[in-house]
């Protein structure tokens, strides 16, 4: 079992990022291979930690799974956030999900999506980041290909409007919490065979906020949060495909004390169309032209996302012929333009021919 990341650094599970910071420059001062004294073993270990404790989100699955939570972030491509979300437990059913790609919609978007992205200053001691939300959302082939916009019903804690967050009954006092007076944790000494060790750990009684509410707030009983079902509006893009994530920043449930709120993530499920196969930017139909038209060329009409389009067959087309309908296809995610739409024509063979079209039909394999 690998080393704890916060022991690691020496830093409280409460640690803010700065003090997180602070932490690993003087340790890595200390350590580095290159001075007498260093430790490169120990440096690395400081590294990896501050890795992963830096980033917030890596940091919030960390506190949550330990070092399994860090380490899908590690792997570099692609967080399946359908596990992850499902493994706690938030999330529906809809099963059939390839677990996917994550999408990063805030990049392409900007602010579109609020303010949530927006990092405040320095949190306050005790703040913490809402925890993160899943959905799945299905739509329909059409949807997927030209974009959307849904509005879904989020059920997600909100900061206590009784309370702004605080926890007590307005009016009441707010005192220092006496277990840890108002550090938020508890430090204790543990004797090992191997030594003693101080550790740390989160006060139980005020929850790491260094502060008890005298009287509890009548709304939140104390949480300084509520559930809440509130309409949010996605905007999906064109192009996306099943199992895609779309992240919306600060969506997710409320932080406390004033921390952020953390993000809600759209997984799509893309509904077939009996009439196309897609694969990524093009589409694929099938249409059945008569012996004739094959061999005397004709003008036809195939169905595309856009709707029906003619195309022209020349004489003398094969089976298995394919044409391109250039610009027909899936608008590219994040890119501009579209893909193709290739159409294969299907000669069908005449069959139950009546004596006088065998004789013409005969007449032509003829030299
Ligand atoms: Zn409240
Ligand atoms: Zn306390």
């Amino acid at each position: 079992m690998p080393a704890d990341y916060y022991d690691i650094l020496g830093v409280a599970r409460v640690a803010s990022a700065d003090e997180i910071k602070k932490a690993f420059r003087k340790k890595a001062h200390e350590l580095h291979p290159d001075k007498g004294g260093g430790d490169e073993k120990k440096f690395k270990e400081v590294n990896e930690a501050y890795q992963v404790l830096k980033d917030e989100k890596k940091r919030a699955a960390y506190d949550q799974f330990g070092h399994a939570g860090a380490q899908g972030f590690s792997s570099g491509a692609g967080v399946d956030w359908g596990d992850f979300a499902r493994q706690a437990g938030f999330g529906g059913g809809t099963s059939g999900f390839s677990g996917g790609v994550e999408f990063d919609i805030g990049d392409l978007f900007g602010d579109l999506f609020g303010g949530g992205r927006a990092r405040r200053s320095t949190p306050q001691r005790g703040s913490r980041r809402g925890g993160d939300l899943e959905l799945q959302l299905r739509l329909t082939f059409r949807e997927a290909v030209f974009g959307v916009q849904k509005h879904l019903r989020v059920k997600r804690s909100a900061v206590c409007a009784h309370c702004h967050g605080n926890g007590a009954e307005p009016g009441t006092k707010i005192e220092t919490c006496p277990t840890c007076k108002g550090s938020g944790v508890v430090t204790s000494m543990q004797r090992t065979m191997f030594g003693s060790f101080q550790t740390q750990a989160v006060c139980t009684p005020c929850g790491g906020e260094g502060k008890i509410a005298k009287e509890k707030c009548t709304t939140c009983h104390g949480d300084g949060r509520v559930l809440e079902t509130e309409e949010v509006t996605v905007t999906i893009p064109a192009g996306v495909v099943s199992g895609q994530t779309i992240r919306m920043g600060g969506q997710g449930n409320a932080g406390t004390q004033g921390g952020r709120s953390g993000d809600l993530f759209i997984t799509v499920a893309v509904e077939s169309d009996p009439r196309f196969i897609r694969d990524g930017d093009t589409l694929y139909t099938t249409t059945n032209i008569s012996f004739a038209q094959a061999a005397l060329g004709d003008k036809i009409e195939v169905e595309t996302v856009d709707g029906k389009v003619k195309l022209k067959i020349p004489e003398g087309t094969q089976t298995g012929k394919k044409f391109k309908l250039a610009g027909k296809g899936v608008p590219r995610l994040q890119r501009s333009g579209r893909g193709d739409h290739i159409v294969e024509v299907v000669v069908q063979t005449p069959t139950n021919l009546t004596r006088k079209q065998k004789k013409l039909l005969k007449e032509l394999t003829e030299p």
